[in-house]
């Protein structure tokens, strides 16, 4: 389809939308065609931890090492974030993952956990307008172990599937998508998610809408 763009607004108010999910729920892939389905202003953004894990940065399978990393995610999350909110491009913003997540990786205690990146619960949901949590398939269903950066049993997988679904349980506006969906559903969930927030301005491009063609 044609993701030109004919919003001739300069600046937008970016809302974010987290999407998320244990490993191996095939996140990745909806992104993929979520990045070619909008136009310019529907900005996705790269997973924090592929960028750190990729990168080197040390795996240490202890607490001070799970702890520091998970840190270091969110900063290198809440930056991402800021750009894309700072340039006002966007008019909507996608993360693969959202800060939150970091909790379900990590195994100190929520308020501590925020407490050591200077922040709060409240304060961490409240980025997001909405998220759209992909189930893990367990093991029979097809876990997906292909990503490098993944290291998880599909036992593993279903855990901490469990854990992101329950750190995100505050959320007001959560859209759960059963493992047993199909690929195609994953996707027009994830689709919808972004339609919704998309604003006027940059609706005549979003995928299976009529064209209102009433760019300010
Ligand atoms: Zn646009
Ligand atoms: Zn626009």
């Amino acid at each position: 389809m044609n993701t030109e763009c004919e919003c001739r607004q300069l600046i937008h108010t970016p809302r974010r939308i987290a999407l998320t999910g244990g490993p191996g729920a095939g996140k990745t892939a909806v992104l993929d065609v979520i990045r070619r389905s909008f136009c310019r202003h529907v900005l996705v953004l790269p997973e924090a931890a592929s960028i750190l894990f990729q990168g080197g940065f040390p795996r240490h399978d202890t607490a001070a090492g799970r702890e520091g990393a998970q840190r270091a995610i969110f900063r290198v999350q809440d930056e991402l974030e800021r750009i894309a909110l700072e340039e006002q491009e966007a008019a909507v913003i996608l993360c693969d993952r959202g800060t939150v997540d970091g909790l379900a990786y990590s195994s100190a205690p929520r308020d501590s956990f925020w407490t050591s990146v200077g922040t709060n619960h409240q304060a961490e949901l409240s980025r997001y307008v909405a998220i759209v949590h992909l189930r893990t398939p367990a093991g029979a269903q097809g876990y997906d172990r292909s990503n490098p950066v993944r290291r998880e049993s599909a036992q593993e997988a279903a855990i901490l599937d469990a854990r992101v679904l329950d750190v995100w349980s505050e959320h007001p506006k959560r859209s759960i998508i059963a493992a047993e969906e199909s690929f195609a559903q994953k996707v027009e969930a994830t689709l919808e998610a972004v339609r919704s927030e998309l604003p006027r301005c940059c609706r005549s491009h979003a995928p299976d809408r009529p064209s209102t063609r009433d760019c300010a």
